[in-house]
């Protein structure tokens, strides 16, 4: 969350830092700031968008140097005080930071009665006015912020610009990414590599405890305790085009209507006709490995968990090893029992969320292998992990997860074919479900034709205060991302609820004013599936279902008729609909499709 750029260059810093910013505002979007060094450090900050950011900055506010913020509030309200860069009373150090400061409280009263005058509520105050203590006495920069970072306790990625060495930033990173961009005489720094690839491919991520200084010649990594460390730059695949909405009204409807592409990704030179088994080659687990494992456990957050309760039901149906998912926020707090025998399955779009990391670091300290399946090549989730799967379903810049998604659940479906064709999935099976997952792109391009049918059901049902979405077995975790992705873009309340259990309490809720969206796919619960819309009706309650057929009108108001797969491969396909169901039903209702209130893409917080 929260998005950071610099800039050490011959050019002007404040376009560039604007620039970025647009393309991060969607981690983060409550107030935005900059900074650039021309005699000292001029600031402009507001309270809103970038937009707004843009229209308060002259169009002479020269500098080459500078830095910028778009924020997503931890402490303190969001307003123009507290959007950042923060600066210390003399006004010679000024800081971006994404994170939270943990100790700030203790360390504010130190540095009050030591003086200090804070102007704002935040957090991140207490490191412009640390900074600005220890650079009097250290002959550099990035001594002086070694130095008070060893004061903080608290998570981290922040960029520094001191007014008495206007030819340098000064960049620090723990536990929040910071990515260095190489240019011609210049040199960036971001949140993200979407900053970075309008002006260069060529990036250099930092790892935790790793702090940079960049100068327009290039740049130096070291420790925190001032050893130097060498750095590969890797190469970034996609290109500024990657970021735009490419002519759709928003990224939320680009990225759905990319799925039949991304699902091809994917798949691509994964698939194995001679043998009928996946082709995974950043497992790192030999045949002997993969057979030992008697569990699995897959942790994420948000629809990566849901994604990967479907993850867990392909690999034990396929592989027929026991496999179930937790929120990674969870689990990383429950003092896990981590067992040489599972197998621990990472899941997370950006490969920075905060809690997915600290569930992965703590498996680790414990002695458990750790598999990542992730989109952002080269971040920090992936770099801890023993081995993975990279999704290469491009960048995802809306904030609510579809095509990751849908990639992430076909990727487990390779998992689950690699792990079954080890253990005892006959041939047979291994061609059928090679064969399904070749069938999966054309399938979904299939549903997006049904786009005005499923809108006219979402302006339908939109104007609703509550729906429930119900699924049994296999339909239970689209039902919950179906429920997901309403609430979040739209503010419908959804509440998913396994079919089988809406007897057991719910059902007292429905009635005229809560639609139910049923997930009903055409497998061997078909039957008792239709007994629940049976009884959802015999109380008045309207039922959209999700299927494979048309049921009689006696169960259902409405329906949506996707193609068949096989029953395990389904819950891919059964998902793009409610996407879409999501998506018109926000624009119905007049949402911020993109950037839904109070939440930002990228949970690099706790
Ligand atoms: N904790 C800081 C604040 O509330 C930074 C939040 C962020 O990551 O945007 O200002």
């Amino acid at each position: 969350m929260c998005g950071i750029v610099a800039y050490v260059g011959p050019k002007d810093a404040a376009p560039i830092l604007l620039e970025g910013l647009q393309r991060l505002e969607y981690r983060g979007y409550d107030s935005a700031g900059l900074a650039v060094l021309n005699k000292g450090i001029k600031t402009r900050k507001v309270k809103g968008r970038v937009a707004d950011l843009a229209s308060a900055v002259p169009a002479r506010f020269k500098g080459g140097i500078g830095i910028g913020h778009t924020r997503w509030a931890t402490h303190g309200v969001p307003s123009d005080v507290n959007a950042h860069p923060h600066l210390d009373s003399s006004e010679r150090i000024a800081v971006v930071h994404n994170g939270i400061i943990e100790n700030a409280d203790e360390l504010r009263a130190k540095l009050t009665a030591d003086g200090a005058e804070f102007a704002s509520e935040t957090d991140t105050e207490v490191l412009a006015h640390l900074i600005a203590r220890t650079v009097k006495d250290t002959d550099t920069l990035a001594d002086a912020v070694r130095t008070a970072l060893k004061s903080v306790v608290g998570t981290y990625g922040i960029a520094v610009l001191d007014a008495e060495r206007p030819g340098e930033v000064v960049v620090a990173r723990n536990g929040s990414p910071i990515v260095l961009g190489i240019g011609e005489k210049e040199m960036f720094a971001a949140s993200d590599v979407a900053a970075l690839v309008r002006y260069t491919r060529q990036v250099v991520h930092l790892e935790d405890g790793e702090l940079a200084v960049l100068d327009s010649d290039g740049f130096h990594t070291f420790t925190m305790d001032a050893r130097e460390t060498a750095k590969e730059p890797l190469t970034v695949d996609w290109d500024a085009g990657h970021y735009d909405t490419g002519g759709y009204e928003h990224y939320l409807l680009k990225e759905i209507s990319e799925q039949p592409e991304t699902v091809a990704r994917t798949l691509r030179g994964r698939l194995d006709d001679r043998f009928h088994i996946a082709h995974l080659g950043g497992l790192n687990l030999t045949p002997h490995e993969t057979r030992a494992f008697r569990r699995v456990k897959i942790i994420g957050c948000g629809s990566a968990y849901y994604s990967g309760q479907i993850g867990a039901q392909l690999i034990e149906e396929l592989a027929r090893i026991p496999a179930d998912a937790e929120p990674a926020s969870e689990f990383r707090y429950r003092n896990p029992v981590v067992e040489h025998d599972t197998l621990y399955v990472a899941i997370s779009q950006s490969g920075e969320t905060y809690d997915t990391l600290a569930a992965v670091q703590e498996l680790k300290r414990k002695g458990g292998r750790v598999l990542g399946i992730v989109n952002t090549v080269g971040s920090a989730i992936a770099r801890e992990c023993d081995g993975g799967v990279y999704l290469h379903a491009g960048p995802e810049v809306s904030v609510a997860s579809t095509k990751a998604f849908t990639s992430t659940a076909v990727a487990f479906g390779l998992l689950a074919l690699h792990f079954g064709r080890v253990h005892d999935l006959s041939p047979a099976d291994g061609r059928r479900i090679c064969e399904g997952l070749r069938r999966l792109p054309g399938q979904i391009a299939e549903i997006l034709e049904k786009e005005q049918e499923i809108a006219e059901l979402a302006r339908k049902y939109a104007g609703h205060p509550s729906m429930m979405f119900v699924g049994r077995v296999r339909g239970y975790p689209v039902a919950r991302e179906g429920a997901q992705k309403l609430k979040e873009i739209s503010y419908v309340h959804a509440e998913a609820y396994p079919a089988s259990e809406l007897k057991h309490g719910p059902l007292a809720l429905i009635g005229p004013d809560m639609p139910t969206v049923a997930i009903v796919p055409d497998d061997e619960l078909l039957d008792k599936n239709l007994t629940t819309l049976g009884e959802i009706r015999a109380r008045g309650g309207q039922v959209l279902m999700v299927g494979h057929r048309v049921a009689e009108p006696k169960l259902v108001d409405d329906c949506i008729v996707v193609p068949k797969n096989e029953v395990e491969l389904d819950p891919i396909l059964l998902t793009i609909p409610l996407q879409i169901f999501a998506y018109h039903a926000a624009v119905a209702l007049g949402r911020d499709v993109d950037k839904p209130r109070n939440l930002a893409k990228s949970v690099t917080v706790e």
